[in-house]
């Protein structure tokens, strides 16, 4: 088991399998040149045999993210090369789940399913063509939908993240609305400043984002989701199952969003990150490279002995790493 110097269970790895996307999104990487090519990321065979290790070491819950991580033709194999691997502790329930922009989805859904894969997330910030091409400098709007229905048709457990930002407040209600109709959970992210997004992006607290919910819903506060660091709500209209539809907040500004910290991240050119917002990170380039398990065992203890108790997320302390890098 892992657990870090302030007494953290650490039993969430977050992989990103490339820098590289097929998105330019305003809080993320605006700037970065369209023919950008990715040639640091590791192979996936090699990312697998450093998740196996961390398996053996008490990780049960695997992210996979990016850049853009179906930007990988593998993905679906090395997805299976995870469910393949049986951990030390036969009760032990490996739970895998895949971070998007849902651009190529419909293309990878069933194949990601067949591969053992049951929730993914998908990144939305509008309901409105030209404003997603805005945002994400693609006219995209059409294939994430057909992303969303492809995940959904499958069978695959969908979650919706959105960037909340003052820009784009007026969607709030609309996207909760988009999610409890189609049964899916929305999670309002709060943007993270970092020195690699569009500086004029005016970032929406949590309490304001649960203002704009409560103009139209009564919110109803509910508890902390399972996979994943949101603390969820409910609102006083029906989700498609009956029951009051939920939806997320994500606030790393809040005082306790480190208290429950579990994760730990690996960049796709084999560098532990020990926090998004913390630049000591630990670099296993060479031990995965090598495939020396020992040592990558070695130094994932010792990313996770790096583990700051807090994140230093504020407008006026800007992060340097950027989430293309990280995996978000
Ligand atoms: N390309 C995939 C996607 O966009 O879903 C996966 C990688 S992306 C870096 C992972 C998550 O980070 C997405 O949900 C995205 O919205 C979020 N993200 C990126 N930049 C952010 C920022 N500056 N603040 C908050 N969330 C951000
Ligand atoms: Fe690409 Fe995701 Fe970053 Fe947007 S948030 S640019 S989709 S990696």
């Amino acid at each position: 088991m892992l657990v870090d110097t302030f007494k953290r269970k650490i039993d969430y790895l977050r992989v990103s399998l490339t820098k590289q996307c097929n998105f330019r999104c305003q809080y993320c990487m605006p700037d970065t040149p369209d023919d950008f090519f990715d040639n640091t990321a590791l192979a996936l065979p090699k990312l697998l045999e450093f998740i196996k290790v961390a398996i053996d070491n008490g990780i049960t819950k695997i992210r996979i993210t990016g850049g853009e991580p179906l930007l990988r033709p593998d993905i679906a194999e090395f997805i299976a090369g995870i469910y393949a691997h049986k951990p030390s502790d036969p009760n032990t329930n490996i739970e895998i789940a895949l971070t998007t922009n849902g651009f190529l989805l419909e293309r990878f859904a069933q194949s990601l399913k067949d591969a053992g894969l049951k929730r993914i997330n998908i990144s939305l910030d509008s309901l409105k063509p030209e404003r997603v091409k805005a945002i994400s400098k693609r006219d995209a709007l059409p294939q994430i939908l057909r992303g969303i229905e492809s995940a959904q048709r499958v069978g695959l457990g969908v979650k919706l993240n959105m960037v909340a930002l003052v820009q784009t407040r007026d969607e709030i209600c609309d996207m909760l609305e988009f999610g409890r109709t189609r049964g899916v959970l929305v999670r309002f992210i709060e943007f993270m400043e970092n020195t690699h997004a569009n500086s004029t992006l005016i970032p929406l607290t949590s309490s304001e984002i649960l203002e704009t919910i409560a103009s139209r819903y009564k919110i109803t506060p509910l508890f902390k989701e399972h996979f994943g660091p949101a603390k969820l709500f409910s609102i006083d209209a029906k989700s498609k199952d009956g029951r009051p539809y939920a939806f997320g907040i994500i606030a790393p500004h809040e005082d306790d969003f480190c208290a429950s910290c579990n994760r730990i991240r690996l960049t796709s050119e084999g560098v532990l990150c020990p926090c998004l917002f913390y630049q000591d990170s630990v670099n296993a380039r060479e031990a995965i490279v090598s495939g020396d398990k020992e040592t990558m065992s070695t130094l994932l203890k010792q990313a996770v002995h790096n583990k700051p108790e807090k994140n230093q997320w504020s407008a006026e302390q800007i992060s340097e790493r950027a989430f293309y890098h990280t995996g978000g």
